[in-house]
């Protein structure tokens, strides 16, 4: 698909800014309520490698459930079709910290996204890494081709410092024997993960292994297949966006993965990838202006997936 993909991030920037869009930055963990809510990058990356951007998408900022992404890539890569025995691939309906559902399902969590299940996925990377923090930024070195990116260790002790229910979900889910790590030991890798900074041109590129279907970006451990690569789009279509999954869907039609520090990474398979970053967030905890910056894009390209 020929495109100027530079004139569209442009008229989707200037759109979205005009629009006096009113959200919240997330405050339950006390530092990312300090990030400048005006902030607004977009980048996109499109398969045979051109980067277009605008706005703030050089800057890195806390990817937070993004990273629940590459963390279940590592984790397919090492348990393959087993995977699936600890956690399920249907969307929860429920938020993203939500335990309702554990119980009655035998601690297994509904999908690899909500926290249950991410807290699950980051236990698999504890049974196959010695140091699972630092195999998990390899990887995101790896896939973004830029070795400088680490975690923010205030943001991480904040969340930690905060994580009731976290813990909660993850001695729930011992309980039922899906957790096998300390409980205390996988919320530190947990919050470590989540607060991984990236700008949004190392979102995109990282975002490759999704949108060329693995082929042009190995990942480390095991290769993933195509149809591992299609599995992971597609839960990441149905399961990405919480209880707006289905209005993403609706909206904007690409398989992605909101974060609460207000970046969404999204792809359009055989395309392009796309990192969007600005941190107020609607009620359900997606980016406001991320959302309607997607919309307004895949509306006037007039692709994708559907
Ligand atoms: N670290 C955050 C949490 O567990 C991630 C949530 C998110 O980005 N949706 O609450």
């Amino acid at each position: 698909m020929a495109m100027d993909y530079q004139n569209l991030l442009k008229e989707v920037f200037v759109e979205v800014q005009g629009m006096n869009l009113q959200g919240e930055v997330a405050s339950y963990i006390p530092e990312l309520g300090r990030v400048d809510p005006n902030k607004f990058g977009i980048a996109l990356v499109s398969n045979n490698g051109d980067v277009f951007t605008v706005g703030d998408a050089e800057e890195p900022f806390s990817i937070q459930s993004i990273s629940k992404a590459f963390t279940l890539a590592m984790s397919y890569s090492y348990l393959q079709q087993d995977l699936w025995e600890r956690v399920g691939v249907e969307p929860s309906g429920s938020a993203f910290n939500s335990l309702v559902q554990l119980e009655s399902e035998n601690g297994i969590p509904r999908n690899p996204f909500i926290n249950a299940g991410a807290l699950v996925i980051t236990d698999i990377i504890m049974q196959h890494e010695a140091k699972p923090l630092d195999s998990i930024l390899d990887s995101v070195r790896l896939l973004s081709g830029e070795n400088t990116i680490g975690f923010n260790k205030k943001t991480a002790l904040s969340e930690i410092k905060h994580s009731s229910r976290n813990k909660a979900v993850s001695h729930f889910m011992k309980s039922f024997n899906n957790i096998h790590s300390r409980i205390d030991k996988l919320i530190e890798v947990y919050c470590q993960h989540c607060a991984i900074e990236m700008s949004c041109i190392q979102l995109a590129k990282a975002f490759q292994l999704f949108s060329g279907h693995g082929a042009k970006v190995s990942f480390p451990g095991e290769k993933l297949s195509v149809s591992q690569i299609k599995r992971m789009n597609a839960i990441m279509q149905t399961c990405g966006f919480y209880d707006e999954a289905g209005e993403f869907a609706f909206k904007v039609g690409l398989p992605g993965k909101s974060g609460v520090g207000g970046g969404i990474a999204a792809i359009l398979p055989g395309e392009f990838s796309i990192a969007v970053w600005s941190p107020p967030l609607n009620k359900k905890g997606n980016s406001l202006k991320g959302m309607k910056a997607l919309e307004i894009l895949t509306t006037k390209l007039g692709y994708s997936v559907f």
